[in-house]
């Protein structure tokens, strides 16, 4: 069964002005369109072409590059996606909230680490703040990787990540990758993050 592209879970306009609605446009309909093509004629007609995205995503590395970059495509935008949300004065609560304030301070201490990982991340690729062993922990992967392959270098359950490749903030901050970094607090679902802990725990 092929994949599809998942629908975005809000208008592209929803993240304005933080993040621009043409930049979600292209983001979406275009870059994560183009994963989910290119996975799915990279597993057409082999033995992998049943296999669950999860399956797939963590043992990429040694399967295919063309899996390994699409399918860390396909698996990281779709939960990009839910993990944004229109800008709202949600915070961290509860138990999520106890971790993030034992683990790094405070929540500003958890997004010098998120912004350093993703300033310092060369090239493209993605800051995560996962759940490894029962705590929270801060990583970056290159490309389309992330801590769920077994080729990370890191490995953890996601529960939050920020997109760093140029074509996730260009239009609006064209160079300026650590101000793009500052403005995508402000449209955090921390409900579903939440959710992702609460699971991962
Ligand atoms: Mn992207």
């Amino acid at each position: 069964m092929a994949f599809t592209l998942p629908a975005l879970p809000y208008a592209p306009e929803a993240l304005e002005p933080h993040i621009d609605a043409q930049t979600m446009q292209i983001h979406h309909g275009k870059h994560h369109q183009a994963y989910v093509d290119n996975l799915n004629k990279a597993i057409a007609g082999t033995e992998h072409e049943n296999k669950s995205l999860e399956e797939l995503v963590k043992n990429a590395g040694s399967i295919s590059p063309a899996v390994r970059n699409n399918g860390g495509g396909h698996w990281n935008h779709s939960f990009f996606w839910e993990i944004l949300g229109p800008a709202s004065n949600s915070q961290p609560a509860g138990a999520l909230a106890d971790a993030i304030n034992s683990t790094f301070g405070t929540l500003d201490g958890l997004k010098e680490k998120m912004n350093a990982a993703g300033t310092t991340r060369f090239g493209s690729g993605w800051a995560w703040l996962i759940v490894k062993d029962g705590k929270l922990e801060v990583t970056s992967t290159p490309n389309q990787d992330n801590p769920l392959m077994e080729v990370a270098e890191v490995k953890g359950q996601p529960i939050l990540g920020i997109d760093v490749w140029e074509h996730a903030y260009y239009l609006k901050y064209q160079n300026k990758r650590p101000a793009y970094l500052e403005a995508i607090w402000n449209v955090i679902n921390w409900n579903k993050v939440s959710e992702h802990f609460g699971k991962a725990k």
